[in-house]
């Protein structure tokens, strides 16, 4: 008889080394499109929270006073390590997510242009200085950073989204304690191990595992200065009012129900294309999908049909084979997507394309579900009121524009919406009105490149600074505004009156 495979691990990642977990708890870390247990993960208990913390408070000092041509020479090398073997993380994060490869790659290729960005960081962090403020007195601000940052991120992105802060953090002296989801955990301890051969000094980005057990212990952490996390809404508003509880600076993103409203003059096949595109890449486990799709005026009819054709001919499978979508991450996040398809149907949503039941090319017994289009849709329905996280577009029909704009500023999410058009005005006009932090025009996943800044408006964001750009940068350091005079005679007088300018 065959004993059965032995299952890795996957450890922490502390002081530049990997560390077992000091107690019991693991996680299941699953292939999505096969069903298999493929490896467990240590689920840090507060003692391991701790060593992180204490590696990161250890390498601060020294890390802070390198020099920003070092720094940025160790960046440089991790860009170009990262170049070269992108298709090895690539192929982890289809291994555990099960999203498609060539989604995998892109993930990869839009977190390595925040290190590209970052790789600016002498620019990025200049001060300023005035000459003569007053009378021989000049004035000079400089950006420092804060101490050890943690880093709190969600399933769906494993690499991309810790590199929205790790590289800009990194850059700007900061050491860093990453807590990836412990869904996907294996790409964080890869990164972990490329900063090591890119020169990272031991200690200044860390990883440790687990579920709420370690996110709690770092948000009441006193050596953590600030806390990045991305996830779902009530785990930001969680996370935001501990951490801001507990004297830290914290920017919480949160969850999303992106609108893309096509009106009657768009080109409908473009339209449709992207409503499929934005629907179902990556299994809809975007919080920039598209999942409400709100056609204005007499077109659904032709727009419903258009998307339907499309969205029955992709394939649903392995991610690691010629498939345009692959699983969800888990059996739970599956039968959650189920559920709300059939509530939908039952409260009156048509079924036109039906992703229940189907063939699905992978072996194994898969988290699948495939692409689904709901029509008819109203606002009272679960399917539009909840995140589903799922390959399920929604359709509303709207008489008119100020409808559709209405629909979307009423809805308590904002992360992003995509307009449909070919007028300007209109464009112009929805841009003005929308409440909602990033908007396409006739782009349906607006997702801003690493010099602007990421951030979703009301439940989808937590705190006043999005990621990355100038807005990473103002996040990750503290000014510090110095006013000097020389005096070439000793001794000024006496004077306690208010300071005044001469
Ligand atoms: P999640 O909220 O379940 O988990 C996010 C992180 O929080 C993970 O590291 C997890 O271990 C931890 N966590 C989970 N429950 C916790 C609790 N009760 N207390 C403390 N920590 C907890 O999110 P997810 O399912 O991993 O990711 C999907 C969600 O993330 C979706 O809602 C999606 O919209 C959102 N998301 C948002 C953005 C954005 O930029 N706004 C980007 C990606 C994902």
């Amino acid at each position: 008889m065959s004993s059965p495979a032995k299952i890795d691990v996957v450890p922490h990642w502390v002081g530049g080394r990997a560390v077992p977990g000091s107690g019991q708890r693991s996680g299941e870390v699953t292939d999505p499109a096969t069903g298999e247990v493929t490896r467990r993960v240590a689920f840090a208990e507060p003692a391991d929270v701790e060593s992180a913390v204490a590696a990161a408070r250890a390498a601060f000092p020294a890390w802070r006073d390198t020099s920003l041509t070092r720094r940025t020479q160790i960046l440089f090398r991790f860009r170009e390590l990262l170049n070269h073997r992108a298709p090895e993380l690539a192929a982890l994060i289809t291994a555990e997510h099960g999203k498609v490869l060539t989604d995998a790659a892109g993930e990869v290729a839009r977190g390595q242009e925040v290190v590209e960005f970052a790789c600016g960081a002498p620019h990025l962090l200049t001060g300023s200085a005035t000459e003569n403020a007053s009378t021989g007195i000049d004035v000079h601000s400089i950006r420092q950073p804060l101490g050890p940052v943690a880093i709190i991120s969600p399933f769906n992105f494993p690499a991309m989204v810790p590199m929205w802060f790790f590289p800009i953090a990194i850059a700007a002296g900061n050491t860093v304690v990453l807590k990836p989801s412990e869904k996907v955990p294996s790409a964080a301890n890869w990164i972990a191990e490329l900063w090591a051969e890119a020169g990272l000094p031991d200690g200044v980005f860390n990883v440790v595992h687990g579920d709420r057990v370690a996110v709690d212990t770092l948000l009441t952490h006193p050596d953590i200065t600030a806390i990045s996390f991305v996830g779902s809404t009530p785990v930001a508003r969680h996370v935001y009012e501990t951490g801001t509880a507990h004297g830290k600076r914290v920017q919480a993103l949160g969850g999303a129900k992106n609108h893309m409203v096509v009106l009657p003059d768009a080109d409908l096949d473009l339209a449709a294309d992207q409503a499929v595109n934005a629907g179902y890449g990556s299994a809809g486990e975007r919080c920039m999908a598209i999942s409400a799709l709100v056609a204005v005026g007499d077109i659904a009819d032709t727009l419903v049909t258009k998307i339907a054709e499309r969205t029955r001919a992709l394939r649903t499978g392995d991610g690691r084979r010629d498939s345009d979508m692959g699983p969800l991450v888990t059996r739970a996040a599956q039968q959650r997507v189920t559920g709300y398809v059939d509530a939908g149907e039952s409260a009156g949503a048509t079924v036109v394309v039906d992703g229940r039941t189907g063939r699905f090319d992978a072996d194994g017994n898969g988290f699948f579900v495939g692409p689904t289009l709901l029509d008819h849709v109203t606002t009272d329905m679960t399917v539009y009121t909840d995140e589903i996280f799922g390959p399920v577009l929604s359709v509303l029909r709207v008489d008119t524009y100020p409808d559709a704009v209405a629909l979307i500023n009423t809805n308590p999410y904002g992360n992003g919406t995509a307009l449909f058009t070919r007028s300007g005005a209109a464009a112009r006009r929805f841009q003005n009105e929308i409440d909602v932090g990033m908007i396409g025009i006739n782009v349906p996943v607006p997702v801003p490149m690493a010099y602007y800044s990421f951030g979703g408006w009301k439940n989808s964001l937590f705190g006043d600074t999005h990621a990355h750009g100038t807005h990473g940068v103002h996040f990750y350091t503290r000014t510090k505004v110095v006013t000097t005079r020389w005096p070439d005679t000793s001794g000024s007088g006496v004077d306690l009156g208010f300071p005044t300018n001469a």
